[in-house]
């Protein structure tokens, strides 16, 4: 027998690199007329690197402390940013604490004790939240406006320091985005849980106008429902526990799946497999492929 149309495409979604989980999937994709993008680890390569390490003076912390109670709540994270930090302090040599009653927020940060000490990890925005001017703040947004992920480091309570850290765009998304703005008719949207200032770069970059930042997973989820309650039909490319609710929430969403979380992975449609993001519009246009041949 030949094979159906939609089971073609789906071996073919394989050969580009996609695993695409059902014929239904397969169908849907051809659908989509509204496309949202998460940031980091979707439209960049999700494998950031410290490139500073900023004790604050009145501290009393080196550089090397300050990394060493960041790497210690960072090590049960599945984060990128967390891998990052992890790889800074072995990078330094420097022996890695255990945590004890380790908590994370998605979208936001960790914390956790160390030697008897509380530290948080995580988006200086939400760690700063009521004390706006923070010598920390003002330092952070200037480096978030090149471009760059500032995470804070608070220990017992008080602000300690800032890492600093730099992610490479993938060289595929400008024209991934160009592609799928042909192809959908309508320019993709950027969520992420990062700071507007670093969305509106990155944004700039790859040729997004339509920028929502300083998302919790919940909000991706809500502006996903409310694309849909218009009439839109939404594909969501993620990766992190951050963007399970969005990618359930969405027509159909696919999981990058290098970057990926478990739980992203187990949610999304379809998985991108062999880390290039070009074949999502691939995938898109196999599937009006196979329509036109099912119908
Ligand atoms: P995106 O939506 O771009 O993938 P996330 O929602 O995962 O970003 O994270 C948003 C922000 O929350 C990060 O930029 C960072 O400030 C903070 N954050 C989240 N998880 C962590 C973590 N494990 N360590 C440090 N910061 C974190
Ligand atoms: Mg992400």
């Amino acid at each position: 027998a030949t094979m159906p149309p939609l089971l073609s495409a789906i071996a073919n979604a394989g050969r580009h690199g996609v695993l695409v989980k059902s014929a239904v999937v397969m169908e849907r994709l051809g659908h989509v007329d509204a496309v949202a993008l998460d940031k980091t680890g979707t439209l960049t390569e999700g494998a950031p690197h410290v490139t500073d390490i900023r004790p604050l003076a009145d501290s009393g912390l080196s550089a090397d402390a300050l990394l060493t109670l960041a790497a210690a709540v960072e090590h049960p994270s599945e984060h990128p940013l967390a891998r990052a930090v992890v790889d800074a302090a072995r990078t330094r040599g420097l022996h890695v604490p255990p945590v004890r009653d380790f908590a994370s927020t998605p979208g936001s940060g960790v914390r956790g004790s160390v030697n008897g000490r509380t530290v948080a990890v995580g988006s200086p925005a939400r760690l700063l939240h009521g004390r706006a001017g923070h010598p920390a703040a003002a330092e952070a947004a200037r480096l978030e406006r090149e471009g760059r992920t500032v995470v804070l480091v608070e220990v017992d309570g008080v602000p300690a320091g800032t890492l600093v850290l730099a992610d490479r765009l993938r060289p595929d998304a400008p024209a991934t985005v160009a592609a799928l703005a042909a192809l959908t008719g309508t320019s993709p949207v950027l969520l992420t849980g990062d700071n507007p200032r670093a969305a509106a770069r990155l944004a700039a970059d790859v040729g997004i106008t339509d920028v929502r930042a300083g998302l919790l997973p919940q909000d991706k989820a809500d502006a996903i429902k409310e694309l849909e309650r218009s009439g839109a039909r939404t594909l969501v490319v993620g990766d992190g526990v951050n963007d399970a609710p969005a990618l359930a929430s969405a027509h159909t969403g696919i999981a990058m799946g290098r970057t990926g979380s478990d739980l992203a992975l187990q949610t999304a449609d379809a998985v991108v497999v062999r880390d290039e993001l070009g074949a999502v519009p691939t995938v898109v246009a196999l599937s009006r492929r196979a329509r036109r041949l099912v119908v």
